[in-house]
C-alpha cells in the first residue's frame, strides 16, 4: 500500500503547521483515527473555532489577544517610552518570561524577505512609524532574528525609523547566530537585552 487514501484529507490538514512533513502528518493522521474519540474530536472541533472567532490582533501592538487592546498595551505600569519590535507573538512570550524588559512591543507579523515577496507595505511598518513618532517614545529595541532576513529588517527600520532624540538599539548579543528569540532561554534573553548596542 503506497498512499493511505482514507486518511488523505487528515494528513493534508496537519501538513499546514511549520515543520510538519507528511511523514509526521501521516502519523498524526494514523494517531487520531486510531486512539481519538468521539469527545476528543469534539473537543478540538470547539477549540479550533473558540480560537478562530476570539483570537485577534491588538489594535496598538498587533500581538495576539482576545481583546481590542493588549493587555500589556493597556497595563499603565508598562515604559512607554521603550519599543521593542519583534516578529510575532511568541517572541514576546519569550523576552516576557525573562522578565527583564518593562516597555512595550510591536508585533510585525513576518520579516522583509525579498524572496518571499514580503516587502515593508506587508508589515504595516507606517504604523510603527507612527507609534515611534510619538514624543514619548525615546527608544526602540530591534529584536528581529540574526537570519538574512532578520538582518535585513533591523537594517530597514533603522533607517526609516531614525529621528532625533530616539535612540535605536539592536538586540540578539548572546542569542545563537541565525537563533530565533523563540528558542533562546530566559536568562540568554536577559543578558541580550541588558548588553543591547
Ligand atoms: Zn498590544
Amino acid at each position: 500500500m503506497k498512499e493511505v487514501k482514507f486518511l488523505e484529507s487528515l494528513i493534508e490538514f496537519f501538513q499546514k503547521f511549520p515543520g510538519v512533513g507528511k511523514k509526521t502528518a501521516t502519523r498524526y493522521a494514523y494517531y487520531v483515527a486510531e486512539k481519538f474519540t468521539d469527545e476528543d474530536i469534539e473537543n478540538a472541533i470547539k477549540a479550533f473555532k473558540e480560537t478562530h472567532e476570539n483570537v485577534k490582533h491588538c489594535n496598538c501592538c498587533n500581538m495576539l489577544t482576545n481583546q481590542d487592546v493588549c493587555e500589556i498595551c493597556s497595563d499603565p505600569s508598562r515604559d512607554d517610552s521603550q519599543v521593542l519590535v519583534v516578529k510575532d507573538t511568541k517572541d514576546i512570550l519569550s523576552i516576557e518570561k525573562a522578565r527583564t524588559y518593562n516597555g512595550k512591543y510591536y508585533v510585525l507579523g513576518g520579516l522583509i524577505s525579498i524572496l518571499d515577496g514580503i516587502g515593508p507595505d506587508e508589515l504595516q511598518i507606517d504604523k510603527l512609524e507612527t507609534i515611534t513618532k510619538n514624543p514619548n517614545c525615546k527608544e526602540v529595541i530591534l529584536a528581529t532574528s540574526f537570519t538574512p532576513a532578520g538582518e535585513t529588517t533591523a537594517l530597514y527600520l533603522e533607517k526609516v525609523l531614525s529621528r532625533d532624540n530616539l535612540k535605536i538599539s539592536r538586540i540578539g548579543y548572546g542569542l545563537p547566530a541565525g537563533g530565533d528569540i523563540e528558542y533562546a532561554d530566559e536568562r540568554t534573553i536577559g543578558r541580550a537585552l541588558e548588553s543591547r548596542r
